[in-house]
Parts: C-alpha cells; structure tokens; sequence
C-alpha cells in the first residue's frame, strides 16, 4: 500500500485516497473532475488508455492514450493495467504505472471510470477506493444535453441512453450518490467527500504516534 509522504501540517503519513467518479455520459461527471483537479493541488487525473477513436477538441495523452486494440491487448497481457472493461464497443483501461507514481508522490488520483472499473479496482485496493456515483437530474434532460453536446451521432446518443439506465442501475455499489441538479452545489459535494475522506482515522497510520506524543505535550 502506498503511503503520502507529508501531506498534512502535522506530518501524519496518509494512505493516497483513489476517488472513483463514474456517472452516465452527460450526467456532468467531466465538469466536475477538471474543477476538482483545478482545485486541488494534491490531486492527480489517472488518465485512461481506449481503443475508441478520439473525438473533436479531444487530445492524445491528455483526455485518453488512445490506442490499437493491439496495443491494447499487449498491455493486458503485460498486466500493464490495474483495471479495464469493454464499454460501448471498446475497450478502456486504467495504466498501473502512472497510478503507482502519483500514489508514490503523496498525491490523491482521481478516476473517471465506469462501475465495471470501480468494481474491479475496489477488489484491488480496498479501503483506500471511494466511489462516488453521478445522476442526472433526469433521463429527459440527460437527453437534452448529450444531444447539447453535439459529438455523437443519434444512434450512438440513442445507445448512450439505453447504457446510462443500466449504468445507473449500478448506484448501490457506490459509497456516495449525488443527483447533478446544480454543478455548482454538486461540485462542493463532491469536494467535501474528498476533503472528509482525507481525514478518515484509518487513512492515517502516523496519527497513533502523534496521539502518543500529545499525551507529553
Ligand atoms: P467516453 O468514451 O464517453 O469518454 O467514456 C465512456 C465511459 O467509459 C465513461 O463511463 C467512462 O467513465 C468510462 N471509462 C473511461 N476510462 C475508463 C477506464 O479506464 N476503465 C473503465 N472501466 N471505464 C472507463
């Protein structure tokens, strides 16, 4: 398990939180990573490999490494990655190495992946994953802004409307689920999950012996 080297004012060694965001496309989940990663300093983005192609406005190395199927193969055999899935047709996966790094750093990482994806990453890493799930207000206005969104063909918003119902049939196996109404007051909520599961006792092995020091002081 990785341990930060000082992240706190008071010098106490705490485990790196993997914070999990999964939602249905649409539901705001995007938005909200790149404001939490403005925001906070000790956060890093795990950026995921696809085989998908890439899309308008989109940049190599910097939303996906988009990849061959190939290539792709190659690094499952590697067990280059921590977790991957097929998601609408294609295949995604989170790399192991840059994880390991950011972990090594002290940082947190932040994960846009799927529940698949946090499923298998919470098998690997246990309590150190929080998951926080994403719903839109409603399906009708999820609706309206993939069609706002304009990169994807009818067909494809069609089938990306039959996925995210199944994919918010998933909530239960998160620990937190918050309903994007207002980014605004869901982008706090999601920053306090992550400020609160910071502070969480077990996430803090070095606070016995600051506990003991207290005692002298
Ligand atoms: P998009 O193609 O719209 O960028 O992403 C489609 C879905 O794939 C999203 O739900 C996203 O969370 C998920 N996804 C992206 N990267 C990964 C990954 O590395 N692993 C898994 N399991 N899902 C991912």
């Amino acid at each position: 398990m990785a341990f930060t080297p000082d992240p706190d004012p008071h010098g106490f060694h705490r485990r790196g939180v993997l914070f999990v965001l999964s939602s249905p496309s649409g539901a705001g989940k995007s938005t909200i990573a790149r404001r939490l990663l403005a925001a906070e300093p000790n956060l890093g983005m795990s950026v995921s490999a696809t085989t998908r192609p890439i899309r308008p406005g989109e940049q190599d190395g910097v939303d996906y490494h988009f990849i061959s199927t190939d290539r792709f193969k190659q690094m499952v055999a590697d067990q280059a990655f921590l977790e991957w899935a097929h998601v609408f047709d294609h295949r995604y996966g989170t790399p192991k190495a840059q994880v390991e790094a950011m972990l090594a750093r002290g940082q947190d990482v932040l994960f846009d992946i799927d529940w698949q994806g946090a499923q298998q990453l919470f098998q690997l890493k246990g309590g150190d994953v929080v998951r926080v799930f994403i719903l839109p207000p409603s399906m009708r206005e999820l609706r309206r802004r993939l069609d706002a969104r304009g990169t994807d063909a009818q067909d494809v918003i069609q089938r990306r409307m039959e996925r995210a119902e199944r994919e918010a049939s998933h909530w239960d196996s998160y620990d937190y689920v918050l309903v994007n109404d207002d980014i605004e007051a869901c982008f706090e909520q999601v920053q306090t999950i992550l400020h609160a599961e910071r502070l969480k006792r077990s996430r803090q092995p070095g606070l016995i012996g600051f506990i003991r020091e207290l005692g002298k002081s």
